[in-house]
């Protein structure tokens, strides 16, 4: 048998990150590895992140998490898309849903037989064609046996982080409490082989995890690996998150609402309301920013609010030496599609699939980092969509992102959509057609020419077809319980036999 040279795995930090990747190593690999994770109270955690992507359903699965205890521990509402409100223009509102819109052929995206449908004369709302769409106008929402919609969640993320923590305690992984002091490499090569708390204790390790946040002090503080800059696209840099008292029934939905420099986020979990505002300090001052934030929340304010800073990019090397980056440390874009819990899941994944149990190798490294590096390039492409394609002149920092240059890659996706309605989803991607599709035409662009295969039905057929679509995902969102009542039986406490 080949020998295990990789035993101890130490995580650097107790926030989401840091629970997710001890939980999931804990309940897969624990009785391979002695995992400990580190952390401090005194430094305390991010404390926001509570919006999710239905890949967070996924991680649960795999870590055997019942749904109802999840949501009751966690606070968690039901989340069917995100509302975008004034950010083709002023007054505008659409929303990105997780669902499909109508049914595709090989040939081509359901899209184009109802941009012929529009040229004939009918046709409507793409959205009245997309059910998770119509449920969450509706505030609808059934999850459970052959449940019909593709859902993600709102969570309270330090509940979260005690959900996890829980589990992985159960499942052998050890914490120690305190502030990492030093961190002690290896002279040889530099590797990292142990954390110097404070107090003295050392914190020995074969690999090592690092979710310290924005800090990263183990990926850079210690390692140097170098951080990609990425604020020239994405120019917010300051959030402030504040919670308030829930004074109205929890839509299955995020919102996302733009300002003149930025955007305001609403979510509503059971017990409170997470409300943020995100923008860029070049056009607005903070002063201004709590003016705004305060102006506009709804409810009794919680606790103050927190201004957070943050540098849009991401870390040149994610995995360097015998360190991970995970979560805030390995690099960070606006939550806007509410993809950082995401790519955290999906990071201690591939972790754990190419786990280096015989040692770390350079191939194994470079095959992870051109991974994340291509994950988040995609999802950083999709998120300066939002941006690039508006038409609001109402501003400095409208005018600043309407006029900027963009990636390549974004650059030939939105031209291809212009000239001839074609949508892609590259290889390894996240966000799907139906999702570019929703946002290039919540944010107004309409193709200037779309594929003729709608041309092949005669348009009484396709009036017909459409019409019988549109109706039946109305008669399945009627039948569906209001999201309120829906949560609030699904969450009721269990009542023990
Ligand atoms: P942190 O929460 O900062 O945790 C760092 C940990 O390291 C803490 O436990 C701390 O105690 C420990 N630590 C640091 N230094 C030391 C030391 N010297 N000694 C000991 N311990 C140490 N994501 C989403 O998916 N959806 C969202 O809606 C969303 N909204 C966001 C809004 C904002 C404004 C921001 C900034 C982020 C948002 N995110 C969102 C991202 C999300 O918050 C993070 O991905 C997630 O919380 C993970 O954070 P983390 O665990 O990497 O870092």
């Amino acid at each position: 048998m080949q020998p295990q040279t990789i035993r101890k795995v130490v995580i650097a930090g107790g926030g989401t990150a840091g629970w997710m990747a001890a939980a999931a190593l804990g309940r897969q690999l624990g009785s391979l590895l002695d995992i400990t994770l580190v952390e401090s109270e005194d430094i305390g955690t991010v404390g926001v992140g509570e919006s999710t992507i239905p890949t967070a359903r996924t991680f649960n699965a795999l870590l055997g998490i019942d749904e109802a205890e999840f949501m009751r521990a966690t606070q968690a509402t039901f989340k069917l898309g995100i509302s975008f409100e004034n950010w083709g223009e002023v007054d505008d509102r659409y929303i990105h849903s997780f669902g499909q819109v109508g049914k595709s052929t090989w040939m081509g995206g359901f899209h184009h037989f109802w941009l012929q449908a529009l040229a004939h004369g009918f046709g409507g709302d793409l959205g009245d064609y997309c059910l998770e769409l119509k449920a969450a106008e509706a505030q609808r929402f059934y999850t459970g046996e052959n449940g019909p919609l593709n859902y993600a969640y709102h969570l309270d993320a330090g509940l979260y982080g005690q959900f996890l923590r829980r589990m992985a305690e159960a499942d052998g992984v050890r914490r120690v409490e305190g502030k990492i002091a030093s961190v002690r490499q290896r002279e040889t090569d530099g590797f990292v082989d142990a954390l110097v708390m404070e107090s003295g204790q050392v914190v020995e390790g074969d690999l090592f995890i690092d979710c310290t946040g924005f800090r990263g002090l183990l990926i850079e503080q210690t390692l140097k690996a170098g951080y990609e800059d990425w604020s020239h696209w994405l120019p917010t840099n300051s959030a402030l998150a504040v919670q308030t008292r829930s004074t109205e029934p929890a839509v299955p939905y995020t919102r996302a609402i733009a300002h003149r420099a930025g955007w305001r986020w609403k979510i509503p979990l059971q017990h409170r309301v997470g409300n943020g505002l995100v923008y860029c300090s070049d056009h607005m001052s903070d002063d201004e920013a709590m003016t705004m934030l305060t102006s506009e929340i709804e409810g009794e304010t919680l606790i103050p609010p927190r201004l957070i800073r943050y540098r849009t990019g991401r870390r040149r090397r994610t995995w360097d030496k015998n360190v991970v980056a995970l979560g805030l440390s390995s690099g960070f874009v606006e939550p806007l599609e509410s993809t950082s819990i995401h790519l955290i899941m999906i990071g201690v994944s591939r972790l754990m699939q190419l786990f280096p149990f015989g040692g770390i190798s350079q191939a194994t490294i470079d095959r992870y980092n051109r991974q994340a590096d291509d994950e988040l390039e995609k999802i950083r492409d999709f998120i300066i969509l939002h941006y690039k394609v508006t038409e609001r002149t109402d501003s400095t920092f409208w005018d600043q992102v309407r006029t900027m240059d963009i990636p390549d890659s974004l650059a030939h996706r939105i031209a291809l959509f212009q000239e001839s309605g074609h949508v892609f989803q590259a290889p390894g991607e996240l966000f799907q057609v139906d999702s570019w599709l929703q946002v290039m035409l919540g944010q107004r662009i309409m193709p200037r020419t779309y594929h003729h295969m709608g041309r092949m039905m005669p348009p009484q057929q396709l009036k017909q077809a459409l019409d019988d679509l549109k109706r039946n995902i109305a008669g399945t969102v009627s039948r569906l319980p209001q999201h309120q009542a829906f949560l609030d039986h699904y969450c009721a406490p269990a009542v023990s036999k």
